[in-house]
């Protein structure tokens, strides 16, 4: 290896490694890595799997592709030997910016249990050359830049295939981009990415993320989820999306000719998984193309229903898409009598008005389309399943009892564990061997270690080790100092209102008062944060203004200073999700119960030893059933109970914000002098008025249960050996979310492979 690195660089750079860059070293690395993926073995089957999604939140690739090919240690050494760290090549690889949370992330783990499970099956999704946008602090808010993440050299390669996309007033020309996907020690797939030649990066102004949205050959590919607050952003999501399975579809039907399959049998050899809504027009546009080849509509119909299955992801209203039949019109017209022809039906078959694709305000719902038209409906987790079933989407589940399923989501633990912790992992791989890594369920070995106090002590200098190595990385990014002693208490996700990191900031300005009083902790507190807000939600970006806020208020407090601080990590994404996480002792999913369809990153914490603070929503209450209430904080609202509060509008934030005198207090303490002296009193307003006269995710309802449950974590932290023992617990129960798991279960229930 050693000798393969040295001949590359030199090849490529006239230097020994002992004189080139980082980056150059990098590059090198991942040129080896591509060829070694490139020399196994693809998998294969007589039916194949394409999982069609508008994000994959791959993260970086150098340490992960390593460790699957069964390469990292080699590597390693081979570096070593010139006193070179892998790790601080890892750190020249840009991350992938091809996604935005967790149904994103979702999808990159299962690439990696698909190869893994040795099934045939391709990801299919678009090449955005800026992606998300990158998150910069500046005067305590959020600003958004472009992430221009692609370099001359990549993991994608350039394909010869290409389609013509059809549009009302024009074609684009695609151009397919491969990025290879190896199993952990197994074979491989691949990540199908379309993009354009037209597309022109300069249209973007500065390092902004504004850009002429008419002009959609050159803008296509430039975003992730362009702005949708005007018009003009929304059909550009529509081009997108066309574009996106236009290129799906016609990349199935030129596959199972190629193979010379019939296509009358398209169903024997071709699943489709529509992950959320963004991908639906492929059900249309898959029987435009099979008409056009001469199927009758009834056959074309019939085999795309048995073709494509469709995952839900959130019941929340934004995410259930719907477009106007003008704006189709507009973009995609051919399809537009596809569409008519598939509501059609559904109005001669069923009286329900609610289950119509196209309403009588002639709005298209994606959702409803897929749950027609597909087989198979799952959620992904048993709470957010059984709510589709019994209350969001109970209409359809009366009619088609058959079609709805549970997928708890699952993650990759080579990825969560493996890499991002080789120390928890090799130390778990001494106590009970390496099996976990491909057989989750093994982890429960642990369980004969619960009262091992040698063993509970060594996780708890792991995670020592861990926090430490978190203070460095966050004061080289960005120049903050942590305190690797006291609690690490962590929040990081998209910021959304239902996830109520606005609950989080209440409790901070409690214990900040708290600490004022006198009553200090016994053991300093470190709140971390980290999420970004979608540029046009306004709620959101003033949350992070909050905290942001709070985290200067605290600095600048010598008092407070030594005992709590609340820090927010810059441009939260995979990478510092992978250092964070390892770190945290406890992990909040403290989301309104009923809204979290499953989240992964509370799986995430979870493997990595941290106790979760939660609510009883999305798969918490699946690690509650596992890890049992010793070791677990469950507090706030049942489900239930906030279903029966939407539905009779009987909760009223202003009620308890008068009546409750804490409530109130800590509420205006958002627009009090300490804070306003800080930040922008219109932002700071904005965001007390929201949540005294609407809250529409009932953060007051729970936030004092928050603080007593959280105050009883804090004082349980104290007893090490109690808390090491319940996060062995975690540890050694996590195995059910393995994306492994899902995976199997995807393909016993749906797929079929
Ligand atoms: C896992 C992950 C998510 C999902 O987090 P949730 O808490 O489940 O919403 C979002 N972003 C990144 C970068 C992740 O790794």
């Amino acid at each position: 290896m050693e000798e393969r690195i040295q001949k590359l660089l030199c090849e490529r750079f006239g230097r020994d490694i002992d004189h080139c860059t980082k980056e150059e070293i990098f590059e090198v690395l991942m040129l080896i890595t591509k060829e070694e993926t490139s020399k196994i073995q693809r998998n294969f089957g007589k039916k194949k799997l394409y999982y069609i999604s508008a994000e994959f939140l791959i993260g970086k690739l150098l340490s992960n592709n390593l460790i699957n090919l069964g390469l990292y240690e080699e590597v390693k050494q081979a570096l070593a030997v010139h006193g070179r760290k892998l790790e601080e090549m890892e750190e020249m690889e840009m991350e992938p910016s091809l996604g935005n949370g967790g149904l994103g992330r979702l999808a990159a783990c299962f690439l990696d249990s698909i190869a893994t499970l040795g099934l045939f099956g391709d990801g299919i999704g678009l090449n955005y050359h800026f992606g998300l946008f990158r998150q910069r602090f500046r005067d305590h808010k959020q600003k958004e830049v472009k992430n221009p993440w692609m370099r001359a050299e990549n993991w994608t390669n350039r394909t010869p295939v290409s389609f013509t996309v059809p549009f009302k007033d024009f074609s684009i020309q695609s151009v397919m981009y491969d990025l290879d996907v190896p199993g952990y020690e197994a074979g491989c797939n691949r990540l199908h990415l379309f993009d354009a030649d037209t597309v022109d990066e300069s249209i973007v102004a500065g390092d902004s993320i504004d850009f002429d949205k008419h002009n959609i050959q050159k803008n296509l590919t430039l975003f992730l989820y362009p702005d949708d607050s005007d018009d003009a952003g929304r059909m550009l999501r529509i081009y997108q999306q066309y574009f996106m399975v236009s290129n799906a579809a016609q990349l199935i039907l030129k596959e199972c000719v190629d193979q010379g399959y019939d296509l009358h049998k398209l169903d024997e050899h071709v699943v489709i998984q529509i992950n959320d809504t963004h991908p639906s027009m492929v059900i249309p546009e898959l029987i435009r193309l099979l008409t056009d080849r001469g199927f009758s509509m009834d056959e074309a119909i019939d085999l795309v229903s048995r073709t494509c299955a469709y995952t839900n992801h959130t019941i929340l209203a934004e995410a259930l898409e719907t477009w106007p039949t003008s704006y189709l019109e507009q973009v995609v017209p051919h399809l537009m009598p596809v569409i008519q022809e598939l509501d059609r039906r559904v109005r001669k078959k069923y009286t329900d008005e609610s289950t119509y694709i196209i309403d009588d305000k002639n709005h298209v719902h994606m959702a409803h389309m897929d749950i027609h038209y597909g087989f198979s409906v799952n959620g992904v987790a048993a709470l957010h399943t059984e709510i589709l079933k019994n209350t969001e989407l109970s209409n359809f589940y009366k009619i088609y009892p058959d079609k709805f399923n549970n997928k708890t989501n699952g993650i990759t633990f080579r990825r969560w564990l493996v890499s991002c912790n080789r120390e928890l992992s090799a130390y778990i791989e001494k106590l009970i061997g390496d099996g976990f890594k491909k057989e989750a369920k093994e982890l429960k070995k642990l369980l004969d270690f619960k009262d091992d106090k040698e063993v509970l002590k060594t996780l708890g200098r792991i995670k020592k080790k861990k926090k430490e190595e978190f203070r460095d990385y966050l004061y080289e990014t960005q120049g903050v100092l942590t305190d690797e002693n006291s609690i690490f208490d962590v929040q990081v996700k998209r910021l959304h209102e239902y996830k109520r990191q606005q609950m989080n900031a209440l409790y901070a300005i409690y214990k900040y008062q708290e600490i004022k009083k006198g009553h200090k902790p016994k053991t300093p507190i470190t709140m971390i944060f980290g999420a970004k807000a979608a540029p046009a939600y306004t709620t959101a970006k003033d949350i992070i203004h909050l905290i942001l806020c709070l985290s200067q208020l605290i600095e600048d407090d010598p008092e407070v200073r030594p005992y709590l601080r609340v820090l927010m990590i810059e441009n939260y994404n995979v990478t510092k999700a992978s250092k964070i996480i390892p770190a945290a002792d406890v992990s909040e999913q403290i989301s309104l119960a009923s809204k979290e369809a499953s989240g992964t990153s509370n799986m995430k914490f979870m493997l990595n030893g941290a106790v979760t603070l939660g609510t009883e929503d999305g798969a918490n209450v699946e690690i509650e059933e596992l890890v049992g209430e010793d070791n677990i904080y469950i507090f706030g609202k049942k489900p239930q109970e906030v279903i029966d509060l939407y539905a009779d509008g009987s909760y009223s934030a202003k009620d308890i914000y008068e009546k409750d005198e804490l409530i109130h207090e800590l509420v205006d303490f958002i627009i009090g002098e300490e804070l306003t002296k800080i930040g922008d009193k219109e932002n700071l307003c904005r965001l007390h008025h929201e949540l005294v006269s609407k809250d529409w995710f009932m953060t007051l309802l729970d936030t004092k249960e928050y603080i007593c449950m959280k105050e009883r974590v804090f004082q349980e932290y104290e007893n090490q050996e109690e808390w090491n023992k319940k996060a062995l617990v975690n540890i050694a129960k996590s195995g059910f979310f393995s994306s492994d798991r899902t995976i199997e279960q995807y393909n016993r229930d749906i797929w079929h492979l």
